[in-house]
Formats: structure tokens, C-alpha cells, sequence
């Protein structure tokens, strides 16, 4: 992938790696996983088994890559997934708090549970 210089620094997804996110629609509607990789500059994600793509590579014997066709996760648009509570286990928008010892902190809108990372 080609490098690309960022001029300004994106506003920030309110997803992170490593967060459960709902799919809420496109092909992989109704699927939740683990969000993979994030994109704040192109705001897309990757979520684990949610809009598997084909993608067909070619041999490359000196970086031991096997050709033929590889089915990995596909980016989704950030406004087509929603973060899943671990609290309440809804789909939920993060909410942002300062805990009383003046860590900030995503918390779930509906419940109150914190994401801790
Ligand atoms: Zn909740």
C-alpha cells in the first residue's frame, strides 16, 4: 500500500481495535466481531468474519506467498458498524467520561459500563 501523507489529523471513530462492533448494514448485516484494523483517515474498519472478500494473489515465492484465491476481511464503513456493550450487550454509541482519578474513558450511552482498554 502506498504511503499517504495525512494533512490533518482525522476526527477520531469512537471504534477501536480490539473493540466488538455490530454490522448494522451491507452484506454482512446483523454480524458482530472483533474490530481488526481501523482507518481513521478513510473512517473504515476491518471486523473479524464480516464482509469476507476474495482476493486473488499471485505467487510470490521470495515473500512465501502462495498463490490463488485468499478470503480475508473487507473494510466496512464506520457508519455502517455500532459498538456492542459488554455491559448491557446492545448496540450503543460511546459516550466520553472523566473517571474521579482524571482518566478519560469511553463509556456505553444506554448503561453507563465503561470500554476499558
Ligand atoms: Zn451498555
Amino acid at each position: 500500500m502506498p504511503i499517504r501523507r495525512v494533512q490533518e489529523a482525522p476526527a477520531p471513530l469512537g471504534i477501536r481495535h480490539g473493540d466488538i462492533v455490530k454490522v448494522m448494514s451491507g452484506r454482512s448485516k446483523g454480524k458482530t466481531g472483533k474490530v481488526l484494523t481501523v482507518d481513521p483517515a478513510k473512517r473504515r474498519v476491518t471486523v473479524e468474519h464480516a464482509n469476507i472478500i476474495k482476493k486473488h494473489t499471485r505467487a510470490n515465492p521470495s515473500k512465501n506467498v502462495r498463490g490463488g484465491i485468499l478470503e480475508k476481511e473487507g473494510p466496512i464503513h464506520v457508519s455502517n458498524v455500532m459498538l456492542l456493550c459488554p455491559g448491557c450487550g446492545k448496540h450503543t454509541r460511546a459516550g466520553h467520561t472523566t473517571l474521579p482519578d482524571g482518566t478519560k474513558t469511553r463509556v456505553c450511552r444506554r448503561c453507563n459500563t465503561t470500554f476499558e482498554h
